[in-house]
């Protein structure tokens, strides 16, 4: 089988952390693609992208501690560990250290002649090679229960050991998850693109197929062996989730109407968790609006499945919601939250009672509906569909008065859930699977503040504070997302909201994510005392937007020289379901600063 040395893959990485900018980076990648063969091309993507597999396919953790990985570096290169732990000391990044570790190895081995080399292994000429190198990684993931340790242990040394320095390095931090060269799928895509598809305009087919297939190594293996022209053909598939279709946000029910022409289907906008659910005869899976597997927090909705879809094979959307089950009246989001924690899910199933309300179909016995208009695909949810109490289709109306719909919001409101769902119902009406657009526009109820609504931000550095939360990290750079550019662009600073325990847990947290220079994907004009990789998304209720000179979030689009912030940012809540790229975008703030204009305007003028 064609491989690919992995001293390639190491030497791209080495340049990768050297550059700050989107499209150098973009370049080396698509260096990289054009000489990988195509047999090995999805573990490539997996790779760079730090782990071994989409999220969804429930692939162990690699399960090596700081620890564990000490003991290999010192078995693989012959030294002990005590030396290990004091080169971590000095150099602070396991990675350095296993290099370093590595190179004075081969030259004492290179000094003493070929006949130790010989006797030590021979590994001098052994190159590795992706393959061996993935699968190596793999086996140590999957390595469980008894004697598993030992097993890791010895794979992984056993892996160093082959290494040359600069590849030990980045093994290493693999394992550690800190590879941090900072490639989104965005930056894959246009790889992809310019690499196989002829030029960036070949983006869009690669990303289609993408939205409907989430596994960017699956993407990438097609279009390699088969042509960008197999990706037109790729449709949705039991097993492998699709990309959430996502709604843009309104406010007013008249401008709302008119954004989805006219007439609308609004539907309750329920508060729970997001359920994309797959069917094909006795096999369900549910995957999360992250597109992880949550199959197993919910057995109860697997055997609803079961019993109320009257197709064999099928993909279909529904919000789960925690329940009352006396009165069936909604709870809040947060009680269905207690279903994470995992251990005795048939106890917490019993004290946090779900049902489902289904909203849309992709899959029906092999037919792909993703292009139907909404009422079409509706109409097949409900022939498939046996309703239950706990199992039944969204609650919904049609209109095109924007008074009823005020009233079926306030309806809906009352009743336990977040707002209501316009959607468009026109001919155009499609499935627009991972792409947040007009088709679809969320009217929520309003917080108590003068910001109409709350912000999803990344965090991509912070500050220490300052007396009584000296030496901790309590402020933190919040991001905006750009996903024109797959770039982070600074909206404000939050040090407001922590209570003093999430100020304490909040230290471990960001230790995880912190790197020595600003993210290549990050555009920011601040200076924060450490940078963070842009992985934690937050919620932000703020008291209005605001200009400023000090971001760079809308960067010059409402007034040269400034751009978009928020004034008395608060922190709320930590949003864990959302990926960085889900974050508010600097569209969607640029569209609130102008809405919070014109709100100003009319109050000016009455
Ligand atoms: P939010 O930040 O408001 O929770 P989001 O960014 O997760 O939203 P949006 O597209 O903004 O996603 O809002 C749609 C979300 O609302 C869906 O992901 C889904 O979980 C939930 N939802 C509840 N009821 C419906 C419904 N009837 N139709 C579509 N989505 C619904």
């Amino acid at each position: 089988m064609a491989d690919l040395e992995f001293r390639i893959v190491a030497e791209t990485f080495d340049s990768m952390e050297r550059i700050t900018s989107r499209t150098q980076l973009t370049l080396l990648l698509v260096r990289l693609f054009k000489e990988t063969p195509p047999e090995v091309i999805d573990k490539i993507v997996y790779l760079i992208q730090g782990k071994l597999g989409p999220e969804w396919k429930d692939i162990p953790e690699l399960g090596v501690g700081e620890k564990m990985l000490i003991k290999a570096i010192a078995l693989a290169f012959k030294v002990n560990e005590d030396k290990v732990v004091k080169l971590y000391r000095e150099l602070g990044d396991l990675g350095r250290v296993a290099e370093k570790l590595c190179s004075e190895y081969r030259s004492k081995l290179k000094g003493a002649g070929q006949g130790l080399l010989a006797f030590m292994g021979g590994t001098e000429e052994a190159k590795l090679t992706v393959t061996r190198v993935y699968e190596s990684l793999y086996k140590i993931a999957s390595a469980q229960g008894e004697g598993s340790r030992d097993l890791k242990l010895r794979i992984l040394a056993g892996l160093l050991a082959d290494a040359k320095p600069l590849e030990a390095r980045y093994i290493v931090r693999f394992i550690e998850g800190r590879l941090r060269v900072g490639i989104g799928d965005a930056t894959v895509l246009d790889a992809l693109a310019t690499a196989f598809g002829g030029g960036v305009h070949a983006r869009e087919v690669i990303e289609r197929a993408y939205n409907l297939r989430a596994d960017l190594g699956l993407i990438a293996r097609i279009v390699v062996e088969k042509g960008i022209e197999a990706l037109r053909e790729v449709r949705p598939s039991v097993g492998t989730p699709i990309r959430p279709m996502l709604a843009e946000r309104g406010r007013d029910p008249a401008e709302i109407l008119r954004k989805v022409g006219g007439r609308a289907l609004v539907e309750y906008k329920y508060d729970g968790e997001r359920g994309q659910i797959h069917k094909k005869g006795d096999t369900v899976y549910i995957f999360s609006r992250r597109l992880e597997n949550i199959t197993s927090m919910y057995p109860d909705v697997v055997e609803m499945v079961k019993k109320h879809v009257k197709a064999d094979e099928a993909i279909i959307e529904g919000e789960i919601v925690a329940i009352d089950p006396e009165t069936l009246e909604l709870r809040p989001f947060q009680e269905l939250m207690q279903r994470k924690r995992k251990y005795d899910i048939h106890k917490i199933m019993k004290e946090v009672p779900v049902a489902v309300f289904l909203f849309d179909i992709v899959l029906r016995d092999g037919q792909d509906l993703t292009m139907k208009p909404l009422l079409e695909r509706r109409k097949n949810l409900e022939e498939i569909i046996e309703k239950s109490d706990t199992f039944t289709l969204a609650t919904s109306m049609i209109t095109s008065d924007p008074d009823e719909l005020w009233n079926f919001f306030l309806k809906a409101i009352e009743e336990g859930s977040e707002g209501v769902m316009v959607k468009a119902v026109h001919d155009q009406s499609i499935y627009r699977a991972g792409i947040r657009g007009w088709l679809w526009v969320k009217l929520k109820k309003d917080y108590k503040s003068e910001m109409t609504d709350t912000v999803d931000l990344v965090v991509v550095g912070a500050f220490y504070g300052k007396g009584k939360r000296g030496g901790k990290l309590s402020s933190l750079l919040m991001a905006a997302y750009n996903p024109d550019t797959d770039t982070f662009r600074t909206v404000c600073k939050v040090a407001t909201g922590f209570t003093d325990e999430e100020l304490e847990r909040m230290q471990d947290m960001l230790k995880e994510y912190i790197i020595p220079h600003k993210h290549p994907r990050v555009d920011s004009r601040l200076t924060p005392d450490v940078w963070l990789e842009p992985k934690i998304v937050a919620e932000i209720l703020g008291a209005e937007l605001t200009l400023s000179p000090m971001h760079t979030c809308c960067l010059g689009n409402v007034r040269p020289g400034v751009g978009i912030s928020i004034r008395f940012p608060r922190f709320i809540r930590w949003r864990p379901d959302k990926a960085p790229e889900d974050a508010t975008t600097e569209k969607e703030l640029y569209e609130m600063y102008r809405r919070q204009l014109r709100k100003v305007e009319e109050e000016v003028k009455a």
